[in-house]
Formats: structure tokens, C-alpha cells, sequence
């Protein structure tokens, strides 16, 4: 009753406007239009064009997007980069082997030489971002086709100006679910060095037990270094480059923060969902987050017994492990989140409510009259796509065999296409064996093989069989349906889980080895697979994609409409934003209230000693011990991580959480377990962000690997 009770009253407040305040992920170049004000009233005390300014140096000059999908921040004049351990993970798990377990161990350049390369690796920088809606007029009267070759076409332009005479990088974005673009302007770094990291018993501390939880003490940080010319311009990997001079980096306060101080999250957060209808949010609950979860749990349990059988596996598949594990957690937790918040029928309200809005007026209805039953339509008709689909993507390719199978068989169909272009023909030539052999620098068969067994079988049993090809059904059949017996014969007669078969293939002459692939069973029964899903399921998955987009960009266009007043910020895309908030514990259940901070203490009290996930190094231990804190003690303890109001999502990993002057007390990296539905409904009760103190970094760079040289370069302010 009483949890109940706590729920609904949380749910009052969410609905006031007062407490919607924190929800948000704004566009940095309307703060001073959209937000000044309520910054200044939550504390912010610089003026908001030193956060955002196209012309002149701003804070915005210090954050970076970091690869494909994290933010950095830059941390000295060196170009010293600071992000999540989570985010280096791949690169610090590349660069690891049986004699330098970087994982296990933690790794410290010793000087600026030892630094390592991340070929691949690139550091992103916004110039600026413009509103350019006003070239895309005339876009409503056409076909969803006709529309998109429209945008390209213009966006082509636009890019190609904003590009020309300069090293930028310009793309055209849409927002507001396509009824806003902007041009962005960037600039792509692509020597970028790993310079330091934590040992995984302090990076990953907690595991996935703590991962997406709070209480949090995990020291989730890696450091990285853009580097330049010798004019200071993005170049590829030398060794003659230098260390990169930003334009701006972030001085690093001591101070640390008290409950309700301001913080802003300054970074890049990939995908929220806050407009859709609730047809797209029952199909999430009912259809994507089940069939997800259930493939990874069975993922999970095979991957994780791999990794304790030995040393070199758990090396192999740890990034593979955290990527899988990382979405299955929240999606749980997103599941759990939506049903307590009985978000399906909040959407409905609100669709009842627009629906009356448009009934008031004949332009209204005939704009977005039969929107509710064109989405209802929709979903009906394309559901038993969706879910197949995700078995595709889940099932079929999780079984490394078979994904690696059909990225070969995309290269060799691109080799097909293009006959008589040696230079093409050498390109694809030379990636197949350089995917080959990333492959299986951390490929174990015996893990892939029960893997193979346990996916085909969850595959088989829930998809429909007339969404399956036929060889799959015949092959079934000779095996009797027993997908153990089907995997052993698979890899007793493929040559593609052998190293060094697969090379010896890939170095013949392109014909020959095309020859053999086609021979080959696990490639056969990769391309029946792929090329059935190619023929039925991704035309539908397409169409409906297509269709979505157009009737989401009607209801959002219509959202907009219906309350002028309201100030609405577009859902993530994976372009820069600001979240803005307070320090804040929460009440997270009938007599469950979390403090706002966490400390060394804290992290003492988890230690387990010869645990997978929450043992500690000897260093650290004895640190705490002699109290040995340094400059970074408050109250005899370290504080460890903290958390806000802040509205995140995955892609602020790593971004900087900055204090009311603009000045860097922590880097985000997660969201807690209550309020992992944030993405999709924000109540601001309840969703906190969790930023590592900047004060733990540090005690873990200065006083536990007496890496000096590093904290020497920054500028810490008391
Ligand atoms: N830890 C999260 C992630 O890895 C960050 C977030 O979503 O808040 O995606």
C-alpha cells in the first residue's frame, strides 16, 4: 500500500511543472533563448554564451565526441583526454594480451613516447551547429521517397559548402522528429593515443551486478590524447605528431558538490524516445525488450562460463561480454521502470487528449485526423516482423560464426558487383583479411559452438517457420531438430572457425577463395539466412521504418502544435547537448532513501577478496589503510561518485559534469536502476545520473599509479 502510495505521489509531482524542470537534453545554441533564466535560478553562474558560442572560444570547445559513441572531455593543454573506463574498454582490452593484461593490470604511460595508438580511433570537435530548416521548404507534399531524395539533395549542398576551403567535417541532422534541421560543423581528430587506465577491479568495480545501480563505486575512467600536425590540424597516426593545443580545456575544481548545487552534463547522448506513441512503447515492452532479454540472458550465461574457464578467454570476449551485458541491464531495468509507471496508459491519455485537441478544428483534422489509427494499423500489421526481426539480429547473429560468415559474404557481393576495379577489388580483398584476423584474435570455437546450438534453437523455436528459409528447415530437418547435434556437424565441416584456414583461403587468388567460401556450409547457411532476410524480413522492416518516421513526425509537428507555450527539446540523436540539474539523492521504494554520495569507505565495504567483480588491488587497499588520500581527503574518506537530476542517456557516458563556474567535478557514467526508463519518461523523482568525482580520478592517477606527470599537465583549482 504505502509503495504505492509513494509511487503515485512521485507521479503527481512528475506531473507538476515545476518538477518537469530537470527533463531535458537541450541544444547548446538555444540555451540563451530556452534556458537562461532557469540556469541562473538553479545556480549556473556564467553567462550561457561561455557554454556555447559558434564564434568564439566556449566550453563547448573542450568536449569531444569520443569514437563512435561516448563523449570525452579535454583536460589540459596537452590535449589530455579524460573519458569512462567503459568507453577506453575496447581499446584498452585491443591492446591486451596474456603478457600485458592491461585489463587485469591497468596500464600508465610512462611519457609521452609510451603512449599507444588507437588506429580507428577518432576525437570529434563541434565548430557549430546552425539552424538551416529554412532551405527545406516544401517537403510536406511529398512521398516519403520523394522527400528523403529531397533532403539529400539539399543537405549535399549545404555540407559541401560548409566543408569547402577548410578541415571541417558538415552533416545535416533532423530533429524534432524530422521537423527541424541543422547543420553540423565538426572536426575530426584521428591520432588519438591511450595514455592511462585503472586495473578493471577499479574500472568495472561492482561489475554488472552494481552496472546501472546505485549505490555506485565504480572508478569509471580512461585517459586518452588527441594528437596533431605540426600546425595543430587533425592528421593521420605519425609519430612526428604532436600533442593537440585545444582551444579550450577544462580547469578541474577541488570543491566537489553539496546537496541541490547546480551541475550541467555537457555531451553527446545517442537515442532517447520521449514523443512516441503508445503503440511504439507497448511493442517496446512487449515485443523488443522480452525478445532481447531472453537471447542475451542465454548470451550471457554461455559467454560468462567461457570467460572463467581461462585467462585468454576472458581477455577475448571481455568487451564483447560488457556490450552485450550492458543493454540487456537496461533494458531490464527500462521494462521494470515503464510497467511501475504504467507508461503504455500514460500515452494513451495523452493520445486521447490530442485527439480531442484536433477535433476541435477542420485543418487540425485533416492534418492528423487518422494518426492514431494509422499507428494502431501499423503496429498491427508489422508486428510479426519486428519480432522476427529481433531474432535475426539477436539469434542468427550473435552465433560469431555465422555474423562473420555474412560480413565475408558482404564483401564478396561487393567484389561481385564491381568486376574489372583492381582498386576496389584489392580494397575489399585486404579488409576480408584484416576482419579475419581481428576476428579471430579473439575467437574461442568451443564458446561459439555451444553458443551456436543454444541461438539456433531459441531462433527456431520463436520465429514462425514461414519466416525462415528453406535450407534452414532442412537442415533442421536431417538433424531432427537437436541443434547440438546441428552445431557439431556445422563446425566439424566449415573451415571458418579455423584461424589459420580461413587466412590460407582469404590469401588465395580472389576467385579461388570465392570458390571456396561458396562451399562452404556455415557460409551457406550464413547467406541463406542473411539473403532470406534480406528478401523478406527487411523490405517490411524498411517500409515500416519509413512509415513510422512520416506518422512520428506528424504527431511530433502536432505535439508542438498543441502547446505553443511549452518548451520542448528534441530527442537525443547523438548530437551535443546540455542537461542541466541538482544534487540529489531519491527515495527509490517504500523506506528506501539513497544519500547523494558515495565514498572510499563505501568501497571498502563491497571488497571481496578473489571475486569476479568486486576484489581489489592490494595498492588501493593499503592506500585506504595508511589514509594515504593526499589532497583529495574530505572527511577522511575519498568521495567516490555522486549523483543529479540530470537528464542522460547512453553516449553521455564520459561526458563532463561541470560545476555552476563551468569548471570539471566529474565525468558521467551511468544512471540508476529506478530511472533507467528515462529514455523513453522522465520523472524526475526518481531519474538521477551518476558522475564519478573527479576527486577519485585523480587519487587513482596521483596516489595509487603515481602517474604525477599527468596530474602536473592539468590546472586544479582548491
Ligand atoms: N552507463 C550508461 C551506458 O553505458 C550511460 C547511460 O546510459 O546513462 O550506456
Amino acid at each position: 500500500m504505502k509503495k504505492q502510495l509513494i509511487l503515485a505521489l512521485s507521479w503527481i509531482v512528475f506531473l507538476s511543472p515545476i518538477a518537469r524542470a530537470d527533463e531535458g537534453m537541450w541544444l547548446p545554441q538555444l540555451l540563451q533563448q530556452l534556458n537562461a533564466p532557469e540556469m541562473r535560478l538553479k545556480g549556473l553562474q556564467i553567462p550561457v554564451e561561455e557554454i556555447y558560442s559558434a564564434n568564439k572560444n566556449s566550453l563547448k570547445d573542450a568536449v569531444v565526441l569520443f569514437g563512435g559513441g561516448c563523449t570525452g572531455e579535454i583536460i589540459s593543454g596537452q590535449g589530455l583526454l579524460l573519458t569512462n573506463h567503459h568507453c577506453g574498454f575496447g581499446q584498452i582490452q585491443e591492446h591486451s594480451s596474456l603478457e600485458h593484461n592491461y585489463l587485469r593490470d591497468g596500464f600508465w604511460a610512462k611519457e609521452l613516447t609510451d603512449e599507444i595508438p588507437c588506429p580507428g580511433l577518432t576525437a570529434t570537435f563541434i565548430i557549430r551547429m546552425d539552424d538551416v530548416s529554412s532551405e527545406f521548404t516544401g517537403l510536406d507534399a511529398l512521398d516519403e521517397n520523394a522527400r528523403n531524395e529531397r533532403i539529400k539533395a539539399i543537405s549535399t549542398a549545404l555540407e559541401k559548402k560548409a566543408s569547402e576551403g577548410n578541415r571541417y567535417e558538415a552533416k545535416v541532422r533532423q530533429f524534432y522528429a524530422g521537423n527541424t534541421f541543422i547543420l553540423i560543423v565538426t572536426e575530426t581528430f584521428r591520432d588519438v593515443r591511450l595514455v592511462g587506465a585503472p586495473p578493471s577491479s577499479i574500472g568495472k568495480f561492482g561489475g554488472d551486478t552494481d552496472n546501472w545501480m546505485w549505490p555506485r563505486h565504480t572508478g569509471d575512467f580512461s585517459l586518452f590524447r588527441v594528437y596533431a600536425s605540426a600546425d595543430n590540424a587533425p592528421a593521420a597516426y605519425s609519430p612526428s605528431n604532436r600533442p593537440f593545443k585545444p582551444r579550450h580545456f577544462f580547469p578541474i575544481s577541488l570543491a566537489g558538490v553539496q546537496p541541490e548545487d547546480f551541475t550541467l552534463v555537457y555531451g553527446f547522448p545517442g537515442r532517447t524516445q520521449q514523443y512516441v506513441s503508445s503503440f511504439q512503447l507497448k511493442t517496446t515492452l512487449e515485443v523488443n525488450n522480452p525478445n532481447r532479454i531472453a537471447v542475451r540472458t542465454r548470451r550471457l550465461e554461455i559467454m560468462d562460463k567461457g570467460m572463467r574457464s581461462s585467462e585468454k578467454v576472458h581477455i577475448q570476449y571481455a568487451a564483447k561480454q560488457s556490450s552485450v551485458s550492458n543493454a540487456w541491464k537496461k533494458w531490464k531495468g527500462e521494462s521494470k521502470g515503464l510497467n511501475g509507471a504504467k507508461a503504455v496508459q500514460r500515452k494513451r491519455v495523452q493520445e486521447v487528449e490530442f485527439q480531442g485537441w484536433v477535433l476541435k478544428d477542420t485543418a487540425r483534422q485533416r492534418r492528423y485526423g487518422s494518426l492514431i489509427t494509422d499507428y494502431a494499423e501499423l503496429y498491427t500489421r508489422n508486428t510479426p516482423y519486428l519480432h522476427a526481426n529481433d531474432f535475426y539480429a539477436e539469434a542468427v547473429m550473435g552465433v560469431e560464426v555465422l555474423s562473420f560468415a555474412s560480413a565475408l559474404r558482404q564483401l564478396m557481393d561487393a567484389y561481385a558487383s564491381t568486376p574489372g576495379d583492381t582498386a576496389i577489388l584489392g580494397k575489399e580483398w585486404r579488409s576480408a583479411r584484416a576482419m579475419a584476423s581481428d576476428h579471430f584474435k579473439d575467437y574461442h570455437r568451443p564458446l561459439d559452438l555451444e553458443m551456436t546450438a543454444a541461438l539456433l534453437s531459441i531462433f527456431d523455436q520463436s520465429v514462425p517457420d514461414s519466416l525462415k528459409p528453406a535450407e534452414f528447415l532442412s537442415l533442421r530437418a536431417r538433424h531432427n531438430a537437436d541443434f547440438s547435434a546441428l552445431a557439431n556437424q556445422l563446425f566439424a565441416s566449415t573451415f571458418l572457425v579455423d584461424s589459420a584456414k580461413t587466412l590460407k583461403c582469404l590469401n588465395a587468388s580472389p576467385k579461388t577463395a570465392i570458390g571456396k567460401l561458396h562451399n562452404d556450409p556455415a557460409y551457406q547457411l550464413a547467406s541463406a539466412l542473411m539473403g532470406f532476410h534480406k528478401a523478406r524480413i527487411a523490405p517490411a522492416m524498411n517500409a515500416f521504418n519509413a512509415r513510422l518516421a512520416r506518422l512520428n513526425r506528424i504527431y511530433m509537428a502536432g505535439q508542438l502544435e498543441m502547446q505553443p507555450e511549452k518548451k520542448f527539446y528534441p530527442d537525443a540523436n547523438g548530437t551535443l547537448r546540455v542537461a542541466y540539474g541538482q544534487v540529489r539523492g531519491y527515495d527509490a521504494a517504500d523506506a528506501v532513501r539513497y544519500g547523494y554520495q558515495t565514498t572510499l569507505d563505501g568501497v571498502m565495504e563491497k571488497y571481496k577478496a578473489g571475486d569476479e567483480e568486486f576484489d581489489l588491488p592490494a595498492r588501493l587497499i593499503d592506500l585506504h589503510r595508511s589514509r594515504d588520500f593526499g589532497r583529495y581527503a574530505v572527511n577522511g574518506t575519498i568521495p567516490v561518485s555522486f549523483i543529479a537530476t540530470n537528464h542522460t542517456t547512453g553516449g553521455n557516458s564520459g561526458s563532463p559534469v561541470l560545476n555552476a563556474k563551468g569548471q570539471l567535478i566529474g565525468t558521467n557514467y551511468d544512471r540508476v536502476w529506478e530511472g533507467t526508463m528515462s529514455d523513453l519518461l522522465f520523472n524526475p523523482e526518481i531519474c538521477r545520473n551518476i558522475t564519478l568525482d573527479i576527486r577519485y580520478t585523480l587519487f587513482i592517477i596521483d596516489k595509487f599509479a603515481g602517474a604525477r606527470r599527468l596530474v602536473d599537465e592539468m590546472d586544479i583549482l582548491p
